[in-house]
């Protein structure tokens, strides 16, 4: 018997006959003789509705009140899902936040949860009843109603799952997992059994639309295991897990692409210790996150500094580079914000052997020119014209053997 808490977003319960499915996927694990904690958001839009009628009222509304509105969807999913369990002959007990204690800090439409009182919930499991948490609220030490913001609701799952040492926590959702790549580009993409922490981390642009980042940074750090799974389709879904727990014989779990990436080289700058400093500092100041950065030593001694920024901040990124250029006498800009970062992930990397050689054979093969290389221990991106993303990841996935089922 293991302690399971299931998370279901807006879509799983968006409509009475998803929530009468949902009641039923939560009884037919109840009857595989597992316990149950159930997480749940507002039925899909809800959340979205309540927000734009504040705006209606006030373009700016009060912050406080905004999220007494805007967690409300969360009570009414709670109590319908309550109500299809227990017309099922199995007892449930809708729970909001206060109602559990999740205390988090005031920071209303972001708050981060600070603690869970886990005693409410361990008397309704020992009772044997099914506990309905609402998720995405919670409350600040003045007993204030707050947000976790837009999402929010698997960190919710994941503080309870923590709260209560769960043996897992599963976030239902309307996809089936977390893939090798995004199917939409590559049809073959293999739904990922097993995948750790870290690759998920790496792998953000395939999970992001999948999994609050937050939360998969929580559950990695508490070591609970986070399960990915349909709740329209059965399946085993994606296991999140940490290092160790699994045997890893690829070199390379999947791909991950994304545009949001703007590259600027400062060309022939004079050799300096200070140079980095100089080039980042003014960037950093303006609080632009830059990515990756190579520094490239010519023969006449001079500097080439290439650095990759988020595309949003690419015009004033190119606008501070260009006063930097004058500043530290260096030769001129050059920029490019059509480019995609393309990055091959895996833990098994670390005891392969020529992952970076049968990536870049791959894409040379192509005909494709690497922008800029930068590697981790689990990870190699490259950058390529933008125009080349989707044959790029075409020809790692299958470079890699991703296509074919293991
Ligand atoms: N209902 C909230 C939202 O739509 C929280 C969540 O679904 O995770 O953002
Ligand atoms: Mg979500």
């Amino acid at each position: 018997m293991a302690l399971i808490v299931q998370k279901y977003g807006g879509t799983s319960v968006g409509s009475v006959s998803r929530i009468e499915a949902v009641a039923d996927t939560i009884i037919k694990t109840r009857k595989q003789g597992h316990q149950v904690v159930v997480v749940v958001s507002a039925m899909s839009g809800e959340t979205s509705r309540l927000i734009d009628l504040a705006h209606q009222i006030d373009s700016r509304p009060s912050a406080r009140e905004l999220d007494v509105l805007s967690t409300a969807g969360e009570q009414v999913a709670a109590s319908l899902l309550a109500m299809a369990i227990i017309k099922r002959g199995y007892s449930a007990i809708s729970l909001l936040a206060d109602q559990i204690k999740i205390t988090t800090d005031n920071h209303f439409g972001r708050a981060r949860i600070e603690h869970i009182d886990s005693h409410r919930l361990e008397d309704e499991i020992e009772q044997g009843h099914i506990a309905i948490v609402a998720g995405f609220q919670g409350r600040d030490i003045e007993n204030n109603i707050t947000s976790l913001g837009r999402g929010g609701t698997d960190t919710t799952a994941v503080a309870v799952a923590v709260a209560l040492k769960a043996d897992e926590c599963q976030i239902y959702t309307d996809v089936e997992g977390v893939y090798t790549t995004d199917p939409r580009i590559v049809p073959e993409a293999r739904l990922m059994e097993v995948v750790t922490f870290d690759e998920m981390l790496e792998l953000a642009s395939l999970g992001a639309k999948v999994l609050h980042i937050r939360c998969v940074e929580y559950a990695g750090l508490h070591k609970i295991p986070l399960r990915v799974l349909s709740s329209f389709k059965p399946g085993k879904g994606t296991l999140i897990t940490y290092e160790g727990s699994q045997m890893t014989t690829q070199a390379v779990s999947g791909i991950a692409a994304n545009k949001d990436e703007a590259i600027i080289t400062i060309v022939g700058a004079p050799n300096s210790p200070m140079l980095a400093a100089d080039i980042l500092s003014p960037v950093g100041e303006a609080g632009i996150e830059v990515d990756m950065i190579v520094q490239n030593i010519k023969h006449d001694d001079s500097v080439d500094f290439t650095f990759t920024v988020h595309r949003i901040d690419f015009e004033q990124a190119k606008a501070i580079a260009a006063t930097i250029v004058t500043k530290i006498d260096a030769k001129t800009v050059q920029s490019n914000q059509n480019v995609a970062k393309i990055s091959v992930v895996g833990v098994g990397m670390k005891s392969h052997s020529g992952v970076a050689s049968t990536m870049f054979q791959a894409l040379g093969r192509e005909g494709i020119n690497l922008q800029l290389i930068a590697t981790s221990e689990i990870k190699i991106s490259v950058v390529v014209e933008e125009r080349y993303l989707e044959l790029s990841v075409r020809a790692l996935h299958s470079a890699f053997n991703l296509d074919t089922p293991v």
